[in-house]
């Protein structure tokens, strides 16, 4: 029956794709109590593919054929899971929810590539790296290790990797793995005495990429496995790209032992992105969304980028709560909505106010720079922006005359008590600089 479904789906994808992700499926069982089919897989980055793109596809068909709906778990053949299955007297619970652990995080994230990759100067260094790897395997930048803290992008660009290879050269085999993952296959390889199996998989790889390779640290045996795949694989000139959360230097006992024979080519960082990254990151999220980036949307995107600043799984995950609450609820996205829901990271908020934010918010609403409002034009479409910031400035932080100042550039104590004189004035008798310091305030505020 199995041979049945892929019969059928063959003619509705292209040859390529029917050959790289649904010829090597294998049928391994059906739990009928629990509704669940399950296929054997050969890579795990098929498995992601699998079940970000095809699963739909998959599913439809096996319910045609099946006369069932089925629930498909597609297992790495010869791993954890798959041998759990067959023998659960001889598992370990701990690895199969390892896996499964991370099987979530890669379908909640789908579509890992350069494209959709957001270059900024934070990291700039590694997305060029990455990329010139996926252009040529194996040239130059060999091995290529990424290091940064958690949530700034390393599996994004190891993905984007393989992506670019499978799509550039079909010919040539590439695997990306989790240190977990790697650590699991050896245990489970070393217990049905398959440790050729494994190292034959592993040594056929064109590229191989392993990702959080600090968690390698005081796993001996898994080491001495990783150090000879990976002498193999780089006397044979195959691409290995290494990721971690720390530089080689401080991965204790490992970074000798990987290293000793060659050094490490290219050792790229990833920094926390800035403002502008933020945004950028945040807008092309959006615009994935098929949302169109009205003022509302840009206000309440500006917010979170502001907020959320040290990792890009949070910056996205605020949106993405935003947005399902919003198509759940079926409300629009405005800045009150976003306050009301998104109260996590609004939280601290009247601590966050600060002459930067102030700065930026003024800049931003009437379309200058913030070195304007720094500088010393005397324009009145600058002049009055700049004086309306002092103003809010003074209000808002506990920031002393002098010190609000030389916040705005270096200017005297007299100067912003004018501009604060002057904009208390306007606001008794000026409509229009009332409106502009209210829907500031609203802005600064949220
Ligand atoms: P890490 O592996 O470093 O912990 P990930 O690669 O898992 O981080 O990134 C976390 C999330 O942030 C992912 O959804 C990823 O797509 C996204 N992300 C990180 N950096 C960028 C970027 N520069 N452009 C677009 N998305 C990014
Ligand atoms: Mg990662």
């Amino acid at each position: 029956k199995w041979a049945y479904v892929l019969e059928l789906l063959e003619p509705e994808v292209n040859e390529v794709t029917f050959e790289t992700w649904f010829e090597p499926l294998k049928f391994s069982s059906i739990d009928e109590n629990a509704g669940i089919l399950y296929i054997l897989c050969d890579t795990e980055f098929a498995i992601s593919t699998i079940n970000n793109r095809y699963m739909h596809l998959l599913e439809g068909y096996t319910e045609a054929v099946f006369k069932n709906k089925y629930k498909i778990k597609l297992l790495l053949e010869g791993s954890v899971q798959e041998n759990k299955k067959e023998t659960p007297k001889n598992s370990f619970s701990t690895t199969s929810t390892v896996n499964e652990e991370f099987d979530k995080e890669l379908i909640s994230n789908p579509k890992y590539t350069f494209d959709n990759f957001v270059v900024g100067s934070n990291n700039e260094y590694a997305h060029a790296a990455a990329l010139a790897v996926a252009e040529n395997p194996a040239k130059n930048f060999n091995p290529l290790y990424l290091y940064s803290e958690s949530g700034l992008g390393k599996t994004h660009l190891m993905y984007a990797i393989c992506n670019h290879v499978m799509e550039h050269y079909k010919d040539k085999k590439v695997l990306y793995v989790t240190s977990e993952m790697f650590t699991n296959e050896i245990i489970s390889a070393i217990k049905t005495e398959k440790t050729k199996e494994f190292r034959d998989k592993y040594r056929q790889m064109d590229v191989l990429l392993i990702d959080d390779v600090q968690f390698f640290e005081g796993k001996e045996q898994t080491q001495e496995e990783l150090f000879n795949t990976f002498n193999y694989l780089y006397d044979n000139n195959k691409q290995l790209v290494f990721s971690s959360d720390r530089p080689p230097k401080e991965l204790k006992n490992l970074d000798e032992r990987l290293t000793s024979r060659f050094g490490w080519k290219i050792v790229a960082d990833i920094k926390k992105p800035n403002y502008e990254t933020r945004m950028a990151i945040l807008s092309k999220k959006a615009e994935q969304e098929n949302l169109e980036i009205d003022d509302n949307i840009e206000t309440v995107l500006s917010m979170i980028a502001e907020r959320v600043t040290t990792n890009v799984r949070e910056l996205e995950g605020a949106f993405t709560n935003l947005y399902t609450m919003a198509v759940m609820l079926g409300k629009k996205i405005t800045p009150e909505f976003a306050r009301e829901n998104l109260q996590n990271i609004f939280t601290d908020d009247q601590k966050d106010i600060n002459v930067e934010t102030i700065k930026r918010v003024v800049s931003k609403y009437f379309n200058i720079s913030v070195k304007d409002i720094e500088g010393r034009k005397r324009s009145r479409n600058i002049s009055h922006p700049r004086q309306i910031a002092m103003y809010l400035t003074r209000e808002f932080t506990d920031l002393s005359l002098p010190n609000i100042g030389k916040a705005f550039g270096g200017k005297d104590h007299t100067t912003v008590l004018h501009a604060y004189e002057k904009i208390s004035e306007e606001l008794k008798n000026d409509n229009v600089t009332k409106t502009y310091v209210n829907e500031l305030t609203s802005r600064i505020k949220i």
